[in-house]
């Protein structure tokens, strides 16, 4: 990948990024564009694609995540969020999750390419594994990006909150997110998950005439999760 390419296009939208680390996302993007030969990783096969819409995109939540966090990324897919953020913010742990064992070994084999220690991938369902001791109730912040309509994705992610901490919902288009929050609702009152505010974003690669509206919808949990959620998969899509 082009890094002197992939920093202008970060500066275009102020995120962030040293060259260091730019150099070190252009192999990880080298790595998963390789392997994406290989098996199904990620439908964006291009790597200027690639660089504003998995990484950049990746990178927006990135100033909302509290020093030295815990965090956990449920359905990273090919580690979005969770690569850019574990890569950018050496100060937080990540575990990033996902249903499909060779999504998970992907991100295991990218972190330890990139020597990357504070990112681990676990594969398995959130909706079984927020049941375990070792994952409940055990992180201050929930990433999710294209993952389920928000009624679904509160219920996956709630039980690994810790109390008063947060979800971050990253979504794509914003005019979808409201009618989603609505449907939402009753849910979230279960799960004492409360809206606290949702961002909207741009992001633009000019020189691609590429121009992208995406959001992030932030809840806060205010109490802890009751025993029973979530529920089975097949009740949870019920909602
Ligand atoms: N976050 C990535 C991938 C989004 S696709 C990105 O933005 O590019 C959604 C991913 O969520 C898929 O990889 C799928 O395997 C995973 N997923 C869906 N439901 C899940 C569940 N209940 N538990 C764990 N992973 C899940």
């Amino acid at each position: 990948m082009d890094t002197a390419l992939f920093l202008d296009i970060c500066r275009e939208n102020s995120l962030p990024c040293g060259e260091p680390e730019a150099r070190k996302l252009s192999d990880f993007a080298d790595f998963l564009l390789a392997e994406n030969e290989k098996y199904n990783l990620t439908a964006i096969r291009e790597e200027r694609a690639l660089m504003l819409r998995h990484l950049c995109d990746s990178m927006t939540v990135i100033p909302l995540i509290p020093e030295g966090a815990r965090v956990l990324d449920i359905g990273s897919g090919a580690g979005f969020p969770a690569l850019p953020l574990a890569l950018l913010r050496p100060d937080v742990t990540v575990t990033a999750l996902d249903a499909t064992a060779k999504k998970a070994s992907f991100i295991n084999a990218a972190a330890s390419k990139l020597a990357l220690s504070n990112l681990a991938a676990v594969s398995g369902r959130a909706e079984e594994l927020a049941h375990d001791p070792a994952y409940r109730e055990a992180f201050d912040i929930v990433t999710a990006r294209a993952v389920s309509r928000l009624s679904v994705l509160s219920e996956l992610a709630a039980g690994f909150i810790k109390p008063g901490c947060r979800l971050l919902a990253m979504k794509g288009d914003p005019s979808a997110t409201e009618e989603e929050l609505r449907a939402a609702e009753k849910i979230c009152r279960t799960l004492s998950l409360s809206h606290e505010e949702t961002k909207l974003l741009t992001l633009t690669d000019a020189g691609a005439g590429e121009s992208l509206t995406r959001s992030i919808v932030i809840m806060k949990k205010t109490a802890p999760t009751p025993a029973s959620y979530p529920r089975r998969y097949s009740q949870i899509i019920k909602n």
